[in-house]
């Protein structure tokens, strides 16, 4: 009996050491809200850029890099995303953090506009999440990550991104329902911020951006009066601001052309509220894109 008390005990402590969560700093919201998902409660994510912030004018600070190099995993978009990343993983390197890069796991796409270079972004489009598509692969990358460093977490790593790989799919049937209200002629994206690549290949939309895909940058008035020349003669009824824009151009563009300002799309990352999950934030641009285009 004394015996069975101690293995009882044991196995209790052995529970108490696998307990223990796996440390995660995300510099994606999105790559956030996916870790959550594949981890629930084995991972412990830490979000170092917030939703609603944005991530291109993010610079890590000294309390984020000591932040970071508490964690045992890093998670990050890569493909140009994030300007700092050499850095930051070189001056991890002897602290044994494991770096997983989405841009590893997806099909990347060449950016349209030759201004691209201006702030940071390389030649590739690095806003791989609006692909779902390239959202299944990352689930599949850091459930594989996850199961590489708790080999003890793996039927619930697989289990978990089982789930969320149906919700992925069930999302990508809901947004072919929804666009089909939408012919070819009414596919135009006029954003404030070239974003919407990747939802753009997937979906058959053309996408007119108002100046390259910077945030800060003002594009030149050439530019504008043939993006107002354009949208007159296609006859787009909508153009679209972003959550962290300043939409001033666009208010510029809408009274000259009487297209109307479509809503708020999320470009760089999660929002708040509703928009604050992958699932909500892809929703909640299909529904606003879908209402003021139609
Ligand atoms: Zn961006």
């Amino acid at each position: 009996m004394r015996q069975f008390f101690s293995i009882l005990i044991f196995v209790g402590l052995a529970t108490l050491v696998q307990a223990e969560p796996l440390k995660v700093a995300s510099l994606s919201t999105v790559l956030a809200d996916i870790a959550r998902n594949v981890g629930g409660d084995r991972v412990d994510v830490r979000e170092i850029i917030k939703p609603g912030s944005d991530p291109h004018l993010y610079e890590p600070t000294p309390g984020d890099i000591k932040k970071i190099s508490n964690v045992q995993m890093v998670l990050a978009s890569g493909l140009g995303f994030e300007p700092y990343l050499d850095k930051l993983r070189s001056s991890l390197e002897k602290s044994g953090v494991i770096f997983v890069v989405a841009g590893s796991a997806v099909k990347p796409i060449a950016c349209m506009e030759e201004d691209h270079h201006d702030h940071g972004h390389a030649s590739t489009d690095p806003h791989w999440w609006h692909s779902i598509a390239n959202v299944e692969a990352v689930t599949m990358q850091i459930r594989d990550a996850f199961i590489a460093a708790d080999p003890a977490g793996t039927a619930t790593f697989e289990a978990n991104a089982k789930a969320f790989e149906e919700k992925l799919e069930a999302l990508s049937k809901w947004v072919r329902i929804q666009l089909a209200a939408l012919p070819k002629s009414k596919r135009i994206l006029v954003t404030s911020h070239d974003a919407l690549g990747y939802f753009a290949k997937d979906n058959g939309f053309e996408i007119l951006p108002v100046q390259g895909i910077s945030t800060s940058d003002q594009p030149s008035s050439r530019k504008v009066r043939h993006l107002i020349q354009e949208i007159k003669e296609r006859q787009v009824k909508a153009i679209f601001a972003e959550n962290i824009e300043n939409p001033k151009v666009l208010r510029q563009i809408t009274m000259e052309t009487g297209a109307t300002l479509g809503g708020t799309l999320y470009a760089d990352g999660l929002g708040t509220g509703d928009a604050g999950t992958y699932l909500g934030m892809m929703r909640s641009n299909v529904t606003t894109i879908v209402g003021a285009l139609q």
